[in-house]
């Protein structure tokens, strides 16, 4: 059976949300992604203030990892609901289940590909590049969660090292910007590491990594659009994991972002009560298709260490492709991908 899926539009959600939590805040300070940034609810005393409960059971679960969450994706959370299981709520907010976890803390090894300082190359045609580690919001089922406490960005100097090593590699063709999130970079600093980039003739494109038009949609404003406008080929891929997510704000940065002439693609994670039927990751696909975001991945969720309550079976993947397969336009279809532990890259299951 397929549940019921007539469901209030979330933008509705959204404004009275923001009307019930930050009813004070004016547009011009709500649209401000810096206002949004400074603002994230990174305490267990901002929580309870929002909500009116005792979140102290979270306390030594923020020790290990820490808490942020935009007041823009706070408000997509369905509070008429059974909200501790809203998969907004499941995405943002900590959960003492962090902590009983067995896995390995960095199962891909990122570090043993590390060509210089912030450049994984695990395959001879591409380059990772990790700018920073700072997102815009921690989610819960991050990768890098061990990574959470040191806030930095490469200095001048590891951005030239990269540079560097990307023009004496002749076989790079496709360089991802990734992190933590890009986008937390000023756009003047981004647009300069997108032009040295392109000038390099064997680097046939570049693609950038962000969950902004997620979490911060209001990041997407007019002057990055402008520079992206500027610069081409270069793709754009996010992270869309649940219908909820997509509002009119989130349209409006995915469609800006398109309009500059910038592809969008997604990559989902697979988690547990969130997205984890076939039936979430149709609706998910269908809004995806409709805001010109293709879906590309659905990633076995990896195997680290405070993630262990959002991990699903390989089967469970799988049985969801199969689910798709015939009741969507194949566009709306995402490989079923897991990265292999130990650094063997990403391999497709589906
Ligand atoms: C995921 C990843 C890539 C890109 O892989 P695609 O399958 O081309 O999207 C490149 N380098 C590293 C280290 C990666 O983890
Ligand atoms: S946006 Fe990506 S890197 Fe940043 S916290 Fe979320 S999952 Fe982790």
């Amino acid at each position: 059976m397929t549940e019921c899926i007539v469901k209030e539009p979330p933008g509705a959600r959204l404004k009275e949300n923001r009307s019930r939590f930050y009813g004070d805040v004016p547009d011009d300070l709500w649209m401000d992604w810096k206002w949004q940034f400074r603002n994230r609810i990174c305490d267990i005393k901002e929580l309870e203030r929002l909500l009116q409960c005792n979140f102290s059971f979270l306390s030594s679960v923020l020790e290990k990892y820490p808490m942020a969450i935009t007041p823009y994706y706070f408000c997509l959370i369905d509070f008429d609901g059974d909200f501790f299981n809203d998969p907004i709520f499941l995405q943002s907010v900590p959960s003492p289940k962090e902590l009983s976890g067995t896995l390995k803390v960095d199962p891909l090894e990122e570090r043993r590909d590390m060509v210089v300082e912030g450049l994984v190359c695990r395959y001879a045609d591409r380059g990772l590049v990790l700018l920073t580690d700072i997102c815009p919001m921690l989610c819960r089922h991050c990768t890098r969660k061990r990574e959470w406490h040191s806030q930095w960005m490469r200095s001048e100097e590891e951005i030239d090292n990269i540079i560097v090593y990307i023009q004496s590699k002749t076989d790079i063709h496709d360089v991802i910007l990734s992190g933590g999130d890009p986008l937390t970079l000023p756009t003047k600093k981004l647009e300069g590491i997108l032009q040295r980039l392109l000038d390099i003739s064997h680097v046939e494109i570049v693609r950038i990594g962000s969950r902004f038009p997620v979490v911060l949609p209001y990041r997407i404003d007019e002057e990055l659009c402008r520079m992206l406008e500027k610069y081409s080929p270069v793709w754009f891929n996010t992270h869309f994991n649940h219908r909820q997510e997509i509002t009119e704000e989130s349209k409006r940065a995915c469609r800006d972002i398109v309009k500059t002439g910038t592809p969008m693609n997604n990559q989902s994670v697979l988690l547990k009560g969130v997205n984890d039927t076939a039936e979430k990751q149709m609706e998910l696909c269908r809004e995806l298709l409709q805001i010109k975001v293709r879906p590309y991945y659905l990633f076995q969720a990896d195997e680290v260490s405070g993630t262990e309550h959002f991990r699903t079976p390989i089967k469970r993947g799988k049985e969801i492709i199969n689910g798709m397969n015939g009741n969507i336009s194949g566009l709306g279809i995402p490989h079923f991908v897991v990265d292999l532990t130990g650094g063997l890259g990403k391999v497709r299951l589906a």
